[in-house]
């Protein structure tokens, strides 16, 4: 059963060191988190998983990297200068600040008495900030609010170098920075996040068909990395709810402990960008289409994900407590391309004679895959340790393993055991991991 309760994922995080709360030592930096020993390898994870389906997997796309710092000309023609808002209130009362689209009524959510809303007002969730040692204009740059520009401005430098051609894509993974009003929930909303965006050009009469191309295609992700269907939904946008880029916007929604939320949107961009910077760069960005002689901008479908948001979707997802025994037991029944750990090595005692064997086992294995190494505590308290952070398989060196050359391979979501020859440790490893 997934978890019902935000605060599970939340103290889950904190005691195993998945998730921080940022400057802890300092009362904590508001909203932000650090990504600890465990949760950096679980969002690289995260972060692998989505190049390896969108990237690898193709031969229609290609990554790139851009910059994270940019000129006010980029944003300029993008229309983030002038509609990358969000509708702020004040209450003159409690002086706090909310998103008028997230209030439910003119009630205060914090069920302060006798507040009073302001008039809500256009506040641009950009940061800026400055450029070397002069101030003033000229020297303002940008932190990138999404990944997706970096994609535009380098439009023709992809086409020219990779040898592709519509429909091909994009894509692009890093981080994007966000004012957001009221940042919350975790990790689900924080002012610096991380995206694995993809930008798919294709001929603009194949826009649609791309589009429900793309809404089909990503849902299946989250599918095959565990969660269950029950717990997605895509849903289209209202016209009133379009971004100012938008013919047509869907969510893939997870149902999170509070509701529905996004985990990502897929956007039909139409020629809006590439032409915004055509006209503002004074540069041709089109292709030219040898076979009917013809030029012409591409049309994008932009499937845009947050690898934040989806590994608490994930987290939450995997959460489980069962009873073993007369013994709780909880799991995180991660996807093992998800999981921090693939695999862990515990020596069944701290002894001498056993440890060599154990550390050569684990330099075995740890060539593979990321590999924990435990030998301390009693082993049923490591297995359990395991559990919580998703590893999904245990090697245990016992003092048998130093005459029969064999170990016990123990599966986190069965707890079934079954002892193997360490010769074909990695071949039994690599069958159970599926990779
Ligand atoms: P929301 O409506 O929740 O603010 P959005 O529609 O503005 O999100 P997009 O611009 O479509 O978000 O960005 C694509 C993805 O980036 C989102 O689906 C989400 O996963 C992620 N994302 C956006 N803003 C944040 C944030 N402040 N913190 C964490 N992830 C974010």
């Amino acid at each position: 059963m997934p978890a019902k309760d935000l605060e599970q994922i939340v103290n889950l995080c904190k005691r195993r060191g998945f998730v921080y709360p940022s400057a802890e030592i300092y009362g904590g930096f508001r909203s932000s988190y650090d990504y600890g020993p465990l949760g950096s390898l679980m969002l690289r994870n995260v972060k692998d998983a989505w190049v390896r389906t969108m990237v690898q997997m193709r031969d229609d796309t290609v990554l790139i990297d851009a910059a994270i710092l940019g000129p006010p000309q980029v944003f300029e023609a993008s229309g983030h200068l002038a509609n990358f808002s969000d509708p702020l209130v004040d209450c003159t009362v409690c002086k706090r600040r909310f998103r008028e689209d997230q209030l439910e009524t003119r009630d205060c959510p914090q069920s302060m008495k006798g507040c009073q809303f302001t008039e809500a007002r256009a506040f641009n969730l950009m940061f800026k900030t400055t450029a070397g040692p002069v101030e003033g204009s000229g020297a303002e740059v940008y932190l990138r609010p999404e990944t997706a520009q970096g994609m535009f401005v380098n439009f023709s430098n992809v086409l020219q170098t990779s040898r592709k051609k519509p429909p091909f894509g994009i894509a692009q993974v890093g981080k994007s920075f966000r004012n957001e009003i009221t940042p919350g929930n975790f990790i689900f909303r924080t002012r610096e996040f991380e995206q694995m965006e993809l930008e798919f050009f294709a001929p603009p009469a194949e826009g649609p068909k791309w589009y429900e191309y793309w809404c089909n295609e990503r849902m299946e992700w989250y599918v095959s990395l565990g969660i269950p269907r029950e717990m997605l939904r895509i849903r289209a946008h209202d016209a009133d709810e379009l971004s100012h880029y938008s013919a047509g916007t869907s969510d893939v929604e997870f149902m999170f402990p509070w509701g529905w939320g996004e985990l990502e949107g897929i956007a039909q961009r139409t020629d809006y960008d590439l032409t915004q910077h055509a006209t503002h760069s004074g540069q041709r960005l089109e292709y030219f289409d040898q076979a009917s002689g013809e030029h012409y901008v591409p049309y994008v479908v932009e499937p845009a994900a947050g690898a934040n948001r989806t590994m608490a979707a994930f987290l939450l997802a995997a959460y489980d407590e069962e009873e073993v025994n007369g013994e709780s037991r909880t799991i995180l029944r991660l996807h093992p391309r998800l999981a921090p750990y693939k695999v862990a090595v515990l020596p069944l005692s701290k002894k001498d004679t056993l440890l060599p064997l154990a550390r050569e086992v684990h330099s075995r294995v740890a060539a593979r895959w990321m590999c924990d190494y435990d030998e301390t505590q009693q082993i049923g308290r490591r297995y359990r340790r395991q559990d919580e952070i998703g590893t999904p398989l245990c090697v245990t060196v016992d003092f048998d393993s130093l005459e029969d050359g064999a170990v016990t391979v123990r599966e986190r979501d069965s707890m079934e055991q079954v002892r193997v020859p360490i010769d074909g440790l990695v071949e039994e490893l690599t069958r159970r991991l599926g990779f």
